[in-house]
């Protein structure tokens, strides 16, 4: 028997509980792995308060993430003992997930633990911490350099911006840390932004064109917030795009595509392929204060998960929640 949370559908309404369930409920795979951390990103806060359809069927285990150690393999790749890490493919949407002391997977979905990480490190950056890796190299991808600019991150004090500021920094990149919070500025700065900007700024309609500021951006929000950054971005400037905090909406003209030549780069980690995914993970581990990793990093135990995620979904969460598991 396993502990893990459930969501479950009666008459309509979403339930969600902790269960103990039999080894021989979890689904299909070839690789079964004993979870030593999970994580609470907005998509697990979604599922776990009901806000989005998240769950495709019930009852379902959510947790899009986790980090832990082999403890059955069928597949050649991998064998008892070996530490693993899973981010997306749908688990805790399709098929069960993090947020239990274990699961069961197709062991293709996997990826080894990177060094010098541990399960809680990895965790501690989580499928947020690897979408801001993604969305860094994305703007790489695109020829944006240190020297081209300031880049421009918003929802700076969750968990991808917060990553994202503290990597771009790193990496050199002179960073603007937008936020709805101002008294995140000191844990902002602390990661490496070099000014804040007020969110308020962006969240109203502006001009199709505004002031050129930005040579590249990392967004978390949408909406009207994403369409004003696509307007204030430089000459040639690079948007990468990965959620939907401020809306699923995108309020925007043409202007800033054909006039300025911006490039929009959408950015999804559940279906990316397994050499970005590990080129992602190998970045992080090259291009990460750890001890900044630390500071980024809130444990919640796990049978207060269900507490926190209506926190999450009020975006009072700072930076990244690691959960230990097992
Ligand atoms: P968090 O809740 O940790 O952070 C979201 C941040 O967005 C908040 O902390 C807040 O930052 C900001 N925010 C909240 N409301 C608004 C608003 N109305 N307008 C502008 N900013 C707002 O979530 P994550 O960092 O884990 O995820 C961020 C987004 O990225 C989510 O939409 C998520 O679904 C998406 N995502 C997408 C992935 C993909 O594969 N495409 C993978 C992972 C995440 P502050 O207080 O600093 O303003």
């Amino acid at each position: 028997m396993f502990k893990a949370i459930v969501l479950d559908k009666v008459e309509d309404q979403q339930t969600v509980a902790f269960k103990e369930l039999d080894e021989a409920q979890l689904p299909e795979g070839d690789v079964t792995v004993r979870v030593a951390y999970t994580t609470m990103n907005y998509k697990d806060a979604l599922a776990l308060t009901g806000s989005a359809p998240i769950a495709k069927s019930y009852p379902m285990v959510p947790g899009i993430d986790f980090a832990g150690v082999v403890e059955t393999s069928d597949n050649p790749e991998y064998k008892p003992g070996d530490q693993v890490v899973l981010n997306g493919w749908g688990v805790g949407e399709k098929h069960w997930g993090g947020l239990a002391e274990k699961v069961r997977v197709p062991g293709e979905w996997l990826v080894p633990l990177q060094a010098p990480f541990t399960p809680r490190q990895a965790m501690g950056l989580g499928t947020a911490g690897y979408t801001a890796m993604l969305c860094v190299l994305a703007l790489e991808k695109q020829g944006v350099k240190p020297t081209d600019g300031p880049i421009l991150v918003t929802g700076a004090a969750g968990g991808v911006g917060s990553v994202a500021v503290a990597v771009l920094a790193k990496l050199g990149y002179e960073v603007a840390a937008m936020t709805g919070r101002p008294e995140e500025a000191d844990f902002l700065k602390m990661l490496g932004a070099s000014s804040i900007v007020d969110r308020a700024e962006y969240s109203e309609k502006g001009r199709p064109l505004a002031k050129e500021q930005w040579a590249g951006a990392i967004d978390v929000a949408g909406g009207q917030v994403l369409a004003n950054v696509c307007a204030a971005m430089k000459y040639r400037g690079v948007v990468a795009a990965c959620g939907l905090a401020a809306g699923m909406g995108f309020p925007a003209t043409v202007a800033p595509f054909i006039l300025r030549g911006v490039t929009l780069v959408g950015v999804d980690s559940v279906m990316a392929p397994k050499a970005e995914r590990l080129e992602a993970w190998q970045r992080l581990a090259a291009d990460l204060d750890i001890s900044k990793l630390e500071q980024l990093v809130t444990e919640v135990p796990f049978d207060e998960v269900l507490e926190k995620a209506p926190l999450m979904m009020q975006g009072q969460i700072r930076g990244r929640i690691v959960v230990p598991v097992s």
